[in-house]
């Protein structure tokens, strides 16, 4: 390797292995490298302006290049970067403060860095509640169950927790103990049925699984409000309701993974917000600092955090420490990234730009590839399938043309992870929180003629 290489795209090549990219021996065209970005646009590092209908990977909520989570990163770095192990600071205080008093309940707040180690931070966190709580000569409550399609992270626990087949593959033995439901998915499976008998029978199918394995072996039940990666799924009216009253039964403890959901990008501050249903622990990571800092948080509602409290001496603490979780800096981002998203009102604005564009996504329901456009503020989702009658997933070359054809227009859309084979085919719109009207209309613009070129595929 050449140290004084200036060719970036080369180096790129000989040295980073990219996340979810088939990398190939020969003539590998690395991916565009990206050098600046401001609003909802990116730029490269040849001047070529995108506009970014995913928000980097669900996550910049408030849009890129504000200077003043800059500001505030450098100031608190300056002033102090890290904290002794055993000691507090001032934003991390503040910030915890904060989302309790957004989430309107008592409770406790762990932070860690990343959506995966929010998530295996509530699995642990269930698991040992109950080994603290249990009656005397039970066995464990270990088992958690989560839905097919959903997305909870890459490490083992959260992989495993993950139920898209082909992100496991390869990767098993998982963590014993992870079992999934079906998801309230009706445009696929509530056909000729009404809301209510589908969503009864989706509750159905998960007290079922929870009785056949046994309650009294089941620590959580994990679920996105709206799936997101996994093909944005909304519950219908009464779903989470009907899962909470389910934990309640039973005593599982019902954990909310908002790590998209979360801050503003469901036209609410928290997804969940929507129907009213609060949880026992809830799990945020990109929107909580917009993806300017890695951070993540597990919020734990007082009742749970109790059974972790005890006499000096005693050892019903929790034994997990995360090097970077909470660090000065990435909290100050956070707070202040909050405070950017209630001054703006993004959350509101997300619910109106949303609407807008969910009604100019819903056009496109006359053409013969659009299965159903569906979701919630800005997170939006389009199925695409060969026929209407059928809804036999297009097929992934159909899928890349289309993805291809907005990339010629500068404009980057995303499509849903990996659940099973043949099955990426829905598109995933979810631009930054601070999308103008015309932005809005330019994604729908170019969507509209990128499907447009595909008529008559089947
Ligand atoms: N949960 C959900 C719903 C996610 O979409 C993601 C990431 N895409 C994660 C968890 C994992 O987050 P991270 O990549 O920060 O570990």
């Amino acid at each position: 390797l050449n140290p004084n290489r200036t060719d970036l795209g080369k180096m790129d090549t000989e040295s980073l292995w990219h996340a979810m990219v088939q990398h190939r021996p020969f003539s590998e065209k690395p991916p565009k490298c990206m050098k600046r970005g401001v609003g909802c646009h990116v730029t490269d590092a040849e001047g070529v302006e995108y506009l970014d209908g995913v928000s980097g990977l669900w996550c910049v909520n408030v849009g890129y290049g504000r200077q003043e989570l800059a500001d505030v990163a450098y100031e608190q770095m300056v002033e102090l970067a890290y904290s002794p192990l055993t000691m507090s600071h001032e934003p991390g205080i503040r910030l915890a403060h904060k989302l309790l008093a957004l989430l309107g309940y008592e409770g406790k707040v762990f932070f860690s860095t990343s959506g995966s180690e929010a998530n295996e931070t509530a699995f642990k966190i269930a698991r040992q509640y109950h080994a603290q709580t249990a009656a005397a000569g039970s066995g464990p409550r270990y088992k958690v169950i989560s839905r097919y399609r959903g997305y909870h992270g890459h490490t083992m626990g959260a992989l495993s927790a993950t139920a898209q087949a082909e992100r496991k593959l390869k990767y098993e033995p998982l963590v014993p103990g992870f079992l999934h439901v079906s998801p309230p998915y009706a445009y696929r499976f509530g056909e000729g049925r009404s809301e209510a008998v589908y969503n009864a029978a989706c509750l159905r199918e998960l007290e079922q699984t929870i009785l056949y394995e046994g309650a009294e072996s089941v620590a959580a039940v994990i679920v996105e409000p709206i799936i997101s990666g996994g093909g944005v799924i909304v519950p219908p009216e009464g779903y989470l309701r009907g899962v909470r009253e389910i934990c309640d039964r039973t005593g599982i403890l019902l954990i909310y993974d908002e790590v998209v959901n979360g801050f503003g990008r469901t036209g609410r501050m928290f997804g969940h917000q929507h129907w009213g249903v609060q949880p026992d622990m809830i799990c945020f990571a990109k929107g909580l600092t917009s993806g300017y800092m890695p951070l993540s948080a597990t919020v734990v509602k007082q009742p749970v955090f109790e059974a972790f409290m005890g006499e000096p001496g005693s050892d019903s603490h929790f034994r997990h420490i995360s090097t970077y979780g909470g660090t000065p800096v990435c909290t100050a981002v956070g707070l202040r990234n909050i405070e950017i998203l209630e001054r703006e009102g993004l959350p509101e604005r997300a619910a109106e730009m949303g609407d807008y564009l969910l009604g100019r996504l819903q056009e496109l329901l006359d053409h013969p590839n659009v299965g159903d456009v569906r979701g919630k503020g800005l997170l939006l989702g389009i199925e695409l399938v060969k026929d209407k009658e059928s809804k036999t997933p297009l097929e992934d070359a159909g899928m890349k043309a289309v993805l291809k054809q907005c990339m010629d227009h500068q404009v980057i859309i995303g499509r849903n992870t990996n659940t099973i084979p043949g099955f990426t085919n829905v598109l995933i719109l979810c631009p930054p929180l601070v999308v103008t009207r015309e932005q809005a209309d330019h994604l729908a613009d170019t969507l509209h003629k990128a499907i447009s070129t595909l008529h008559a595929r089947g």
